[in-house]
Protein backbone atom coordinates (compact mmCIF):
# COMPACT_ATOMS: atom_id res chain seq x y z
CA UNK A 1 0.00 0.00 0.00
CA UNK A 2 0.73 3.70 -0.73
CA UNK A 3 -0.38 5.18 2.45
CA UNK A 4 -1.08 8.95 2.47
CA UNK A 5 1.23 10.13 4.40
CA UNK A 6 4.33 9.32 6.18
CA UNK A 7 5.60 11.33 9.01
CA UNK A 8 9.69 11.54 8.52
CA UNK A 9 12.62 11.39 10.57
CA UNK A 10 15.23 13.35 9.41
CA UNK A 11 18.61 12.57 10.99
CA UNK A 12 19.05 14.35 14.07
CA UNK A 13 15.53 13.74 15.93
CA UNK A 14 16.32 10.79 18.22
CA UNK A 15 20.02 12.84 19.04
CA UNK A 16 18.04 16.08 19.91
CA UNK A 17 15.70 14.39 22.06
CA UNK A 18 18.46 12.44 24.03
CA UNK A 19 20.27 15.63 24.97
CA UNK A 20 17.25 17.31 25.83
CA UNK A 21 16.76 14.32 28.52
CA UNK A 22 20.04 14.56 29.47
CA UNK A 23 20.36 18.04 30.11
CA UNK A 24 17.55 17.34 33.47
CA UNK A 25 14.62 19.65 31.87
CA UNK A 26 12.48 18.30 29.84
CA UNK A 27 9.34 20.65 30.41
CA UNK A 28 8.77 23.70 28.65
CA UNK A 29 11.16 26.22 27.37
CA UNK A 30 14.06 24.49 27.42
CA UNK A 31 16.91 24.31 25.54
CA UNK A 32 15.25 23.17 22.53
CA UNK A 33 12.46 25.71 22.91
CA UNK A 34 14.79 28.35 22.66
CA UNK A 35 16.70 27.16 19.47
CA UNK A 36 13.40 26.52 17.93
CA UNK A 37 12.21 30.16 18.85
CA UNK A 38 15.57 31.35 17.81
CA UNK A 39 15.35 30.18 14.36
CA UNK A 40 11.93 31.28 13.70
CA UNK A 41 13.30 34.84 14.87
CA UNK A 42 16.44 35.11 13.23
CA UNK A 43 16.16 33.29 10.46
CA UNK A 44 12.39 33.54 9.84
CA UNK A 45 11.91 36.90 10.58
CA UNK A 46 9.07 36.73 12.63
CA UNK A 47 8.97 39.49 14.87
CA UNK A 48 7.98 37.11 18.03
CA UNK A 49 7.18 33.44 18.01
CA UNK A 50 6.11 30.57 20.56
CA UNK A 51 6.22 27.46 20.23
CA UNK A 52 2.60 25.65 21.79
CA UNK A 53 1.29 22.33 21.88
CA UNK A 54 -0.20 22.46 18.79
CA UNK A 55 -2.12 25.10 16.22
CA UNK A 56 -5.12 24.77 17.77
CA UNK A 57 -3.47 26.05 21.17
CA UNK A 58 -2.13 28.58 19.12
CA UNK A 59 -5.26 29.86 17.49
CA UNK A 60 -6.91 29.57 21.20
CA UNK A 61 -4.47 32.12 22.24
CA UNK A 62 -5.52 34.48 19.60
CA UNK A 63 -9.02 34.11 20.24
CA UNK A 64 -8.04 35.26 23.80
CA UNK A 65 -5.70 37.85 23.03
CA UNK A 66 -7.90 39.81 20.97
CA UNK A 67 -10.94 39.43 23.88
CA UNK A 68 -13.06 37.78 22.01
CA UNK A 69 -16.60 38.03 23.63
CA UNK A 70 -20.18 36.40 23.95
CA UNK A 71 -21.84 38.08 21.35
CA UNK A 72 -18.75 38.73 18.76
CA UNK A 73 -18.58 37.61 15.36
CA UNK A 74 -15.65 35.77 13.78
CA UNK A 75 -15.78 35.50 9.88
CA UNK A 76 -13.76 32.26 8.87
CA UNK A 77 -14.03 29.90 5.92
CA UNK A 78 -16.76 26.80 5.94
CA UNK A 79 -14.24 24.68 4.21
CA UNK A 80 -11.65 24.65 6.83
CA UNK A 81 -10.34 22.39 9.64
CA UNK A 82 -12.60 22.74 13.29
CA UNK A 83 -9.73 24.17 15.38
CA UNK A 84 -9.93 27.46 13.03
CA UNK A 85 -13.44 28.51 14.14
CA UNK A 86 -13.48 26.22 17.15
CA UNK A 87 -11.15 28.37 19.19
CA UNK A 88 -13.36 31.09 18.82
CA UNK A 89 -16.38 29.43 20.03
CA UNK A 90 -14.63 28.60 23.33
CA UNK A 91 -14.74 31.97 23.79
CA UNK A 92 -18.80 32.67 22.73
CA UNK A 93 -17.81 33.90 19.49
CA UNK A 94 -20.44 33.72 16.76
CA UNK A 95 -18.91 32.39 13.86
CA UNK A 96 -19.86 33.47 10.10
CA UNK A 97 -18.98 31.48 7.53
CA UNK A 98 -17.58 32.75 4.54
CA UNK A 99 -17.32 30.64 0.83
CA UNK A 100 -14.32 29.91 -0.95
CA UNK A 101 -13.54 31.09 -4.65
CA UNK A 102 -14.57 29.03 -7.19
CA UNK A 103 -11.17 28.05 -8.18
CA UNK A 104 -9.44 27.50 -5.06
CA UNK A 105 -10.19 26.66 -1.89
CA UNK A 106 -9.73 29.82 0.13
CA UNK A 107 -11.67 32.39 1.45
CA UNK A 108 -13.19 34.73 -1.39
CA UNK A 109 -12.64 38.64 -0.03
CA UNK A 110 -15.90 39.47 -2.18
CA UNK A 111 -17.91 37.31 0.82
CA UNK A 112 -16.05 38.66 3.08
CA UNK A 113 -17.28 42.12 2.51
CA UNK A 114 -21.14 41.11 2.32
CA UNK A 115 -20.83 39.36 6.09
CA UNK A 116 -19.15 42.21 7.95
CA UNK A 117 -22.01 43.45 10.72
CA UNK A 118 -20.96 45.90 13.91
CA UNK A 119 -20.72 42.83 15.88
CA UNK A 120 -17.94 41.45 13.41
CA UNK A 121 -14.51 41.34 15.79
CA UNK A 122 -12.34 39.23 13.64
CA UNK A 123 -11.36 37.68 10.23
CA UNK A 124 -9.83 34.22 10.27
CA UNK A 125 -8.06 33.03 6.98
CA UNK A 126 -6.90 29.56 6.27
CA UNK A 127 -3.86 29.64 3.49
CA UNK A 128 -5.35 25.99 2.44
CA UNK A 129 -2.75 23.90 1.12
CA UNK A 130 -0.10 26.44 1.89
CA UNK A 131 -0.93 28.89 -0.81
CA UNK A 132 -2.02 32.56 0.32
CA UNK A 133 -5.09 33.99 0.76
CA UNK A 134 -4.84 37.15 -0.90
CA UNK A 135 -4.05 38.98 2.10
CA UNK A 136 -3.80 42.93 0.57
CA UNK A 137 -7.35 42.87 0.57
CA UNK A 138 -7.89 41.07 3.53
CA UNK A 139 -5.70 43.71 5.54
CA UNK A 140 -7.42 46.32 3.83
CA UNK A 141 -11.30 44.94 4.58
CA UNK A 142 -9.78 44.86 8.45
CA UNK A 143 -8.08 47.94 8.65
CA UNK A 144 -11.45 49.73 7.17
CA UNK A 145 -13.26 48.12 9.38
CA UNK A 146 -10.92 47.71 12.83
CA UNK A 147 -10.73 44.21 12.69
CA UNK A 148 -7.84 41.37 13.82
CA UNK A 149 -6.73 38.96 11.21
CA UNK A 150 -5.56 35.95 12.63
CA UNK A 151 -3.83 33.65 10.03
CA UNK A 152 -4.47 29.98 10.24
CA UNK A 153 -1.39 29.24 8.83
CA UNK A 154 -1.38 25.31 9.72
CA UNK A 155 -0.41 24.08 6.48
CA UNK A 156 1.72 27.47 5.46
CA UNK A 157 5.08 27.20 6.72
CA UNK A 158 7.61 28.27 4.34
CA UNK A 159 5.27 29.84 1.45
CA UNK A 160 4.72 33.50 0.66
CA UNK A 161 2.29 36.09 -0.56
CA UNK A 162 4.08 38.84 -2.25
CA UNK A 163 7.51 38.26 -0.89
CA UNK A 164 6.01 38.46 3.03
CA UNK A 165 6.04 35.12 5.09
CA UNK A 166 2.46 33.77 5.35
CA UNK A 167 2.11 33.92 9.15
CA UNK A 168 3.37 37.34 9.47
CA UNK A 169 1.06 39.42 7.69
CA UNK A 170 -2.19 39.44 9.95
CA UNK A 171 -1.96 40.24 13.38
CA UNK A 172 -1.58 36.70 14.45
CA UNK A 173 -0.16 33.53 12.75
CA UNK A 174 -0.97 30.02 13.52
CA UNK A 175 1.51 27.20 12.38
CA UNK A 176 1.28 23.47 13.18
CA UNK A 177 3.72 20.72 13.36
CA UNK A 178 1.37 17.81 13.48
CA UNK A 179 2.79 14.85 11.26
CA UNK A 180 0.54 15.56 8.50
CA UNK A 181 1.87 19.03 7.82
CA UNK A 182 5.64 19.42 5.38
CA UNK A 183 7.62 19.90 9.47
CA UNK A 184 6.62 17.88 12.08
CA UNK A 185 6.77 17.39 15.76
CA UNK A 186 3.86 14.60 15.89
CA UNK A 187 1.57 17.65 18.05
CA UNK A 188 3.30 20.88 18.09
CA UNK A 189 2.15 24.42 16.99
CA UNK A 190 3.55 27.77 17.09
CA UNK A 191 1.52 31.54 16.86
CA UNK A 192 3.29 34.54 15.67
CA UNK A 193 2.73 37.91 17.04
CA UNK A 194 3.44 40.53 14.38
CA UNK A 195 2.39 43.38 16.61
CA UNK A 196 4.64 44.09 19.72
CA UNK A 197 1.91 45.23 21.91
CA UNK A 198 0.40 41.84 22.37
CA UNK A 199 4.03 39.66 23.45
CA UNK A 200 4.36 39.84 26.75
CA UNK A 201 0.20 39.18 27.36
CA UNK A 202 0.92 35.87 24.96
CA UNK A 203 3.77 35.25 26.91
CA UNK A 204 1.26 35.11 30.40
CA UNK A 205 -1.13 33.68 28.52
CA UNK A 206 0.44 30.61 27.93
CA UNK A 207 2.57 30.07 31.31
CA UNK A 208 -1.40 29.66 32.47
CA UNK A 209 -1.81 33.04 33.34
CA UNK A 210 1.18 33.74 35.37
CA UNK A 211 4.15 35.91 34.30
CA UNK A 212 6.41 33.50 34.72
CA UNK A 213 8.35 33.97 31.75
CA UNK A 214 9.15 37.57 32.60
CA UNK A 215 10.50 36.17 35.88
CA UNK A 216 12.79 33.94 34.14
CA UNK A 217 14.42 36.98 32.24
CA UNK A 218 15.05 38.55 35.84
CA UNK A 219 12.26 41.33 34.75
CA UNK A 220 10.29 40.43 38.24
CA UNK A 221 11.44 39.40 41.46
CA UNK A 222 8.40 36.78 41.57
CA UNK A 223 5.99 35.22 39.39
CA UNK A 224 2.24 35.04 40.05
CA UNK A 225 -1.30 34.92 38.52
CA UNK A 226 -1.74 37.72 36.68
CA UNK A 227 -4.23 36.80 33.62
CA UNK A 228 -6.42 34.46 32.38
CA UNK A 229 -4.40 31.58 30.03
CA UNK A 230 -3.55 28.20 29.99
CA UNK A 231 -0.81 25.17 29.51
CA UNK A 232 0.26 26.11 26.06
CA UNK A 233 3.71 25.34 25.67
CA UNK A 234 5.32 21.65 24.71
CA UNK A 235 7.54 19.74 26.15
CA UNK A 236 11.31 20.37 25.28
CA UNK A 237 11.74 16.82 23.70
CA UNK A 238 8.82 18.52 21.54
CA UNK A 239 10.99 20.82 20.60
CA UNK A 240 14.07 19.42 20.41
CA UNK A 241 12.07 17.03 17.61
CA UNK A 242 10.59 20.02 15.73
CA UNK A 243 14.39 21.71 15.91
CA UNK A 244 16.23 19.10 13.84
CA UNK A 245 13.31 19.17 11.19
CA UNK A 246 14.12 22.98 11.24
CA UNK A 247 17.17 22.18 10.80
CA UNK A 248 16.43 19.95 7.27
CA UNK A 249 13.78 22.63 6.38
CA UNK A 250 15.62 23.15 3.02
CA UNK A 251 16.27 19.27 2.13
CA UNK A 252 12.14 18.10 3.19
CA UNK A 253 11.16 21.34 1.23
CA UNK A 254 13.28 20.71 -2.49
CA UNK A 255 11.86 17.01 -2.43
CA UNK A 256 8.33 17.83 -1.62
CA UNK A 257 8.43 20.67 -4.22
CA UNK A 258 10.03 17.64 -6.95
CA UNK A 259 6.65 15.69 -6.19
CA UNK A 260 4.53 18.11 -6.58
CA UNK A 261 5.58 19.59 -9.54
CA UNK A 262 5.92 15.58 -11.16
CA UNK A 263 2.31 15.30 -10.11
CA UNK A 264 1.45 18.42 -11.71
CA UNK A 265 2.82 18.00 -15.13
CA UNK A 266 2.05 14.24 -15.67
CA UNK A 267 -1.40 14.85 -15.08
CA UNK A 268 -1.56 18.07 -16.80
CA UNK A 269 -3.20 16.42 -19.96
CA UNK A 270 -6.46 15.45 -17.84
CA UNK A 271 -6.80 19.04 -16.76
CA UNK A 272 -6.41 19.86 -20.57
CA UNK A 273 -8.76 17.47 -21.26
CA UNK A 274 -10.82 19.00 -18.68
CA UNK A 275 -11.58 15.87 -16.77
CA UNK A 276 -10.05 16.92 -13.38
CA UNK A 277 -8.86 20.40 -11.87
CA UNK A 278 -5.54 20.78 -10.19
CA UNK A 279 -4.43 23.15 -7.72
CA UNK A 280 -4.48 26.83 -8.66
CA UNK A 281 -1.47 29.20 -7.18
CA UNK A 282 -2.37 32.66 -7.76
CA UNK A 283 0.47 34.91 -9.40
CA UNK A 284 1.07 36.41 -5.68
CA UNK A 285 1.35 33.21 -4.15
CA UNK A 286 4.06 30.77 -3.66
CA UNK A 287 3.44 26.80 -3.62
CA UNK A 288 5.18 25.14 -0.68
CA UNK A 289 4.10 21.84 -1.79
CA UNK A 290 2.08 20.76 1.55
CA UNK A 291 -1.04 18.89 -0.32
CA UNK A 292 -1.28 17.96 -3.97
CA UNK A 293 -4.78 17.54 -4.78
CA UNK A 294 -7.28 17.24 -7.88
CA UNK A 295 -10.92 17.94 -8.12
CA UNK A 296 -13.05 15.79 -9.49
CA UNK A 297 -16.50 16.55 -11.60
CA UNK A 298 -18.83 15.34 -8.63
CA UNK A 299 -19.14 13.44 -5.48
CA UNK A 300 -19.60 9.91 -7.53
CA UNK A 301 -17.21 10.27 -9.74
CA UNK A 302 -14.62 11.31 -6.41
CA UNK A 303 -15.35 7.80 -4.58
CA UNK A 304 -15.27 6.02 -7.65
CA UNK A 305 -11.68 7.26 -7.56
CA UNK A 306 -10.88 6.76 -4.19
CA UNK A 307 -12.05 3.13 -4.40
CA UNK A 308 -10.10 1.98 -7.44
CA UNK A 309 -7.15 3.79 -6.25
CA UNK A 310 -7.22 1.87 -3.30
CA UNK A 311 -7.88 -1.81 -4.46
CA UNK A 312 -4.75 -0.68 -6.43
CA UNK A 313 -2.95 0.16 -3.21
CA UNK A 314 -3.01 3.64 -2.97
CA UNK A 315 -4.48 5.75 -0.02
CA UNK A 316 -5.92 8.76 -1.63
CA UNK A 317 -8.20 11.00 0.43
CA UNK A 318 -11.03 13.61 0.68
CA UNK A 319 -10.79 16.33 3.11
CA UNK A 320 -13.00 18.89 4.88
CA UNK A 321 -17.03 18.59 5.53
CA UNK A 322 -18.05 22.27 5.26
CA UNK A 323 -18.20 23.26 9.15
CA UNK A 324 -21.56 25.02 8.68
CA UNK A 325 -22.93 21.43 6.96
CA UNK A 326 -21.18 19.67 10.62
CA UNK A 327 -23.32 17.70 13.23
CA UNK A 328 -22.31 20.57 15.54
CA UNK A 329 -23.02 23.75 13.58
CA UNK A 330 -26.02 22.76 10.99
CA UNK A 331 -28.80 23.00 13.26
CA UNK A 332 -26.75 26.85 13.97
CA UNK A 333 -26.57 28.34 10.99
CA UNK A 334 -28.38 30.61 9.19
CA UNK A 335 -27.04 31.96 6.34
CA UNK A 336 -26.94 31.56 2.84
CA UNK A 337 -25.70 28.54 0.93
CA UNK A 338 -22.00 28.59 0.21
CA UNK A 339 -21.76 26.20 -2.80
CA UNK A 340 -17.90 26.51 -3.41
CA UNK A 341 -17.46 24.97 -0.11
CA UNK A 342 -20.00 22.44 -0.86
CA UNK A 343 -18.15 21.92 -4.39
CA UNK A 344 -14.41 21.36 -2.50
CA UNK A 345 -16.34 19.02 0.01
CA UNK A 346 -17.17 16.77 -2.47
CA UNK A 347 -14.68 16.76 -5.57
CA UNK A 348 -11.66 17.62 -3.53
CA UNK A 349 -9.40 14.48 -3.43
CA UNK A 350 -5.55 14.62 -1.86
CA UNK A 351 -2.97 12.09 -3.05
CA UNK A 352 -0.08 10.99 -1.83
CA UNK A 353 2.84 13.46 -0.87
CA UNK A 354 5.25 12.50 2.16
CA UNK A 355 8.99 13.20 1.68
CA UNK A 356 9.93 9.68 0.98
CA UNK A 357 7.71 9.26 -1.68
CA UNK A 358 9.45 7.97 -4.85
CA UNK A 359 9.00 9.69 -8.19
CA UNK A 360 8.21 5.43 -9.40
CA UNK A 361 5.27 5.99 -7.00
CA UNK A 362 4.05 9.51 -8.20
CA UNK A 363 4.45 7.86 -11.75
CA UNK A 364 2.14 5.05 -10.66
CA UNK A 365 -0.36 7.12 -9.09
CA UNK A 366 -0.37 9.12 -12.48
CA UNK A 367 -1.14 6.16 -14.28
CA UNK A 368 -3.50 4.90 -12.12
CA UNK A 369 -5.91 8.04 -12.11
CA UNK A 370 -5.27 8.68 -16.23
CA UNK A 371 -6.38 4.77 -16.52
CA UNK A 372 -9.39 5.51 -14.30
CA UNK A 373 -10.22 8.62 -16.75
CA UNK A 374 -9.29 7.42 -19.77
CA UNK A 375 -9.82 3.84 -20.06
CA UNK A 376 -13.26 4.67 -17.52
C1 LIG B 1 -3.72 20.81 10.85
C2 LIG B 1 -4.59 22.00 10.91
C3 LIG B 1 -5.01 22.57 12.12
C4 LIG B 1 -4.78 21.94 13.44
O1 LIG B 1 -3.44 21.77 13.77
P1 LIG B 1 -3.07 21.01 15.13
O2 LIG B 1 -1.61 21.30 15.29
O3 LIG B 1 -3.38 19.57 14.91
O4 LIG B 1 -3.88 21.60 16.23
C5 LIG B 1 -5.73 23.76 12.09
N1 LIG B 1 -6.06 24.34 10.93
C6 LIG B 1 -5.71 23.82 9.75
C7 LIG B 1 -6.07 24.54 8.49
C8 LIG B 1 -4.98 22.62 9.69
O5 LIG B 1 -4.63 22.11 8.50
Amino acid sequence: MIPFNKPLLVNNEIRYITDSVASGKISGDGKYTKLCHKFFEKEQGFKKALLTTSCTDALEMAAILIDIKPGDEVIAPSYTFVSTVNAFVLRGAKIVFADSYSDNPNIDPDHIEKLITSKTKAIVVVHYAGVACDMDRIMNIASENSLFVVEDAAQAIDSYYKGKRLGSIGDFGAFSFHETKNIIAGEGGLLTINKEQYTSRAEIIREKGTNRTSFFRGEVDKYGWVDIGSSFLPSDMIAAYLFAQLESIDLIQTRRKELWLRYYEKLSNLELSEKIHLPVIPDYATNNAHMFYIVCSNLDERSRLIAFLKDNKVSAVFHYISLHKSPYFEGKYSGEQLLNCDKYSDQLVRLPLYYELKFEEVDFIVSLINKFYIEG
